[in-house]
């Protein structure tokens, strides 16, 4: 009998009581590894430091860090670092969580792990982001290793945070261990590919779920909430498949065309300008027009908890594809079922960074590395092959594409666990 956890107190809307609600209702196409469903919902290893540092003005400031393993059954651990105000303990459990469901749909040979600390980046100079990511690594160092546990970029992480992470980590160990991060520079042993390789996933997702439902890509219409690392590089690939970026929205505001943003000039602006606010080729709108906004193709690539009931009610697309993690609570999910709307979920959505993440790990233990062409190929061929799987065992038992990945992916967590069997 499982009994809840005594440091979290989830509710139905927060990332971790969304994670159970989904666990939940994979229990009935789980048999007789549904006795092992527990483990599930428990994290293994639950790490939280403190990570003091000096900041430039000669003042000391702590910030709360995390990483949490929350399986290591099919292997080490694998998930991104996340450096946002918002970060806690229970969201960090959710995000790890998630990573131990997607690794195993797109069978990769890791457990699921994620990190994070709870600061606004964006208000320390590049020298205190340089101390931050030290001082965490080094605290999290003790659960973290290219056999243990390999952290990898989430959302305001990137390559250059995790050459810090090799270096420290190298430093402490007393050799150079790139296998101990992925999302590396290339010339670091970082993998070409890696960065667009999560938006690339969305895309070869949406490919596949648009051509299930006959919808066209060439002049479909397209809206994309975050404009960072995944929503970015998503964007640029349906673009380049014909489709038309009608509407933008990121931390900094929100930008309609309905003729389609001009994503040659508008990459450049977010990059000089740090958001899509201000862009000249499009027209500004509120926040929650968003939502309105008709297209066909809805790509979530910011944050949980985004499709709202309330937003899943208004929202036209015939497809959702949840480049973010979490971005749809579970009510909203049934309403977006009872509506026709098609949801390709993060679980397999957005498995095409840590896929490229495992070719990064796999290049840096031989020591050869791929040509881009390869990386994309072998991609592709995972993302269309898992989803395949998927696809049909939710035809088999007539479930949603969610409740058939976690399907999938609870069997081999959880056939894994049998075998191993409980120690001692
Ligand atoms: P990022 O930091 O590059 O970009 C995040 C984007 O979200 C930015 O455009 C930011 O402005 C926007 N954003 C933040 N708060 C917002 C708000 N309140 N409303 C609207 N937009 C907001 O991060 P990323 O790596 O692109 O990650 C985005 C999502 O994708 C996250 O959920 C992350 O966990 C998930 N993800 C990332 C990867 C990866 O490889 N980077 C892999 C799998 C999943």
């Amino acid at each position: 009998m499982g009994t809840s956890l005594s440091y979290v107190h989830p509710t139905p809307e927060s990332p971790w009581g969304t994670y159970l609600s989904q666990v939940d209702r994979v229990l009935p196409y789980l048999g007789e590894l549904a006795r092992w469903a527990e483990t599930l919902k428990r994290p293994k290893r639950s790490l939280i430091v403190d990570v003091p540092i000096e900041l430039d003005d000669g003042t000391v400031a702590h910030f709360e860090g995390f990483r949490v393993q929350h399986s290591l059954t099919r292997g080490p651990g694998k998930g991104g670092v996340r450096y946002h105000p918002d970060v806690t303990l229970e969201e960090v459990m959710a995000l790890a969580a998630w990573m131990s469901i997607k690794n195993a749909a797109v069978n990769l040979p890791y457990g699921g792990a994620k990190g994070g600390i709870r600061v606004d980046p964006k208000t320390l100079s590049r020298r205190e982001l340089e101390k931050l990511t030290r001082r965490y690594t080094s605290e999290i160092g003790i659960i973290i290793g290219p056999h243990q546990d390999i952290p990898a970029p989430d959302v305001n992480t990137n390559a250059q945070i995790m050459a810090w992470m090799m270096d420290t980590y190298s430093m402490n160990v007393g050799a150079t261990a790139t296998g101990v991060v992925t999302g590396k520079p290339v010339d670091l042993g970082g993998s070409l590919g890696r960065v667009k390789a999560t938006g690339r996933g969305v895309f070869v997702t949406g490919r596949e779920a648009a051509r299930r439902i006959a919808l066209q890509l060439d002049g479909a219409r397209v809206a994309v909430q975050g404009f960072g690392n995944v929503g970015s590089s998503a964007a640029e690939l349906f673009h380049q498949a014909g489709a038309r970026i009608v509407a933008a929205q990121d931390h900094t505001g929100t930008i309609f065309n309905d003729h389609g943003l001009d994503l040659a000039e508008l990459m450049p602006h977010v990059r000089a300008t740090g958001g899509v606010a201000g862009f000249k080729g499009a027209e500004a709108m509120a926040g929650e027009e968003f939502w309105d906004v008709r297209c066909d193709i809805l790509i979530p690539a910011a944050l949980e908890g985004q499709i709202t009931p309330e937003r899943a009610r208004r929202l036209h697309a015939r497809l959702v594809l949840e480049g973010a993690n979490g971005p749809t609570l579970s009510a909203a999910d049934d309403i977006l079922a009872d509506r026709g709307v098609l949801v390709v979920p993060d679980v397999i959505c957005n498995a095409g960074g840590v896929t490229v993440s495992y070719f990064e790990w796999v290049q840096d233990f031989s020591s050869f590395f791929w040509t881009e062409d390869e990386i994309n190929l072998r991609l592709d061929k995972i993302m269309v092959g898992a989803l395949k799987n998927i696809w049909d065992t939710a035809d088999r038992h007539r479930i949603s594409l969610r409740t058939a990945t976690f399907a999938v992916a609870c069997q081999r967590i959880l056939g894994a666990r049998a075998e191993r069997g409980l120690y001692p």
